[in-house]
């Protein structure tokens, strides 16, 4: 966990340290040395297919690994690479590390798995992005269509036209334009119709309550109803129980991800859940 304290300074607390303090210079230009230290790692959640009860494909999470400051979450560094631009070098290896992991699963026995990536703002916005991802699926040998680039509503209305030729260049390479966390930012009506996209992630927060408050039940109901008709595949994120996934279900959701079908995973630990095909999925 980590707070910030006025602009420059960056607190963490790790198992081993309690609130050791990181100038942000510091932090800075231990995160420029991470990725040619090796010490960028990505974690994998699986996502569900809810009448299955399968993996069908995971998200790719970062996670920093820093010697002193122990598993770093994407939260605490993400924001400090957005602002220095070093989320551009570290986006291309996610996006490498993620195509060549997953190929690599298909080629043992998971032929269609397919792998969620994260790709933030400036990262969409950068004229070199769309040629990394080419990049990414030609040397790995990832089919485009099990690629799915998972973009937030800020990005893509930071600068609509420009996104709009974006996520349409994307998509006529095959791969699919998922739309994060949605509901949680502008999520007009037009925006669904007007940007084109392949899958939509209800944000965590609605489906938290859904047992207990009537709103965000009907919300979930009616984007669920409205991606049906959109011809949007649809994932509910941060399911925790087994009632959550139920009802979601029940109301029609084909897709789920969240801590009651598991945590994400390093990489070892996924694939041993991924081979272990006959068990459940339940960790
Ligand atoms: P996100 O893309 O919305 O990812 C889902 C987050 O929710 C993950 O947090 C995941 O661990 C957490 N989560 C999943 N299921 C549950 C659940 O059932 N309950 C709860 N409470 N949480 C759940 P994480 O791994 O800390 O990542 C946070 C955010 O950092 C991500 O949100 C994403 O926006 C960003 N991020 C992660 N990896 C990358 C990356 O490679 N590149 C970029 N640009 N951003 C990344
Ligand atoms: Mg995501
Ligand atoms: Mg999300
Ligand atoms: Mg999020």
């Amino acid at each position: 966990r980590a707070k910030t304290f006025g602009a420059n300074r960056i607190e963490f607390y790790t198992d081993e340290m309690n609130g050791q303090t990181f100038e942000r210079l510091e932090l800075e230009s231990y995160l420029r040395r991470a990725i040619e230290k090796n010490e960028l790692i990505l974690y994998y959640q699986p996502q569900i297919s809810l009448d299955e009860q399968e993996i069908y494909a995971c998200e790719a999470l970062i996670r920093w690994n820093h010697p002193k400051l122990g598993l770093v979450s994407p939260a605490q560094f993400i924001p400090l690479a957005e602002e220095t631009g070093l989320i551009e070098d570290i986006g291309i290896w996610v996006l490498n590390e993620a195509c060549n992991q997953t190929r690599q699963w298909q080629l043992l026995g998971f032929p269609e798995l397919s792998i969620s990536v994260n790709v933030s703002g400036r990262q969409f916005q950068s004229p070199a992005f769309v040629a990394s991802v080419k990049q990414a699926l030609n040397e790995s040998g990832l089919p485009p269509h099990c690629l799915h680039l998972e973009v937030t509503e800020s990005t893509t209305l930071a600068n609509t036209e420009y996104s709009k030729t974006m996520l349409n260049e994307l998509r006529s390479l095959g791969i699919k334009v998922s739309i994060d966390d949605f509901g949680t930012g502008y999520s007009s009506l037009s925006y669904l119709k007007d940007f084109p996209l392949d899958i939509l992630k209800i944000d965590q927060s609605f489906v938290r309550n859904i047992q207990e408050n009537n709103a965000d039940a009907a919300i979930v109901k009616a984007v669920i109803t409205m991606c049906q008709g959109l011809n949007l595949s649809i994932v509910a994120e941060g399911i925790e129980t087994k009632e959550q996934g139920e009802i979601i279900k029940s109301f029609g959701c084909q897709y789920g991800q969240g801590y009651f079908y598991s945590k994400p995973l390093s990489k070892d630990t996924f694939e041993r859940l991924l081979f272990r095909r006959e068990e459940p999925v339940l960790t």
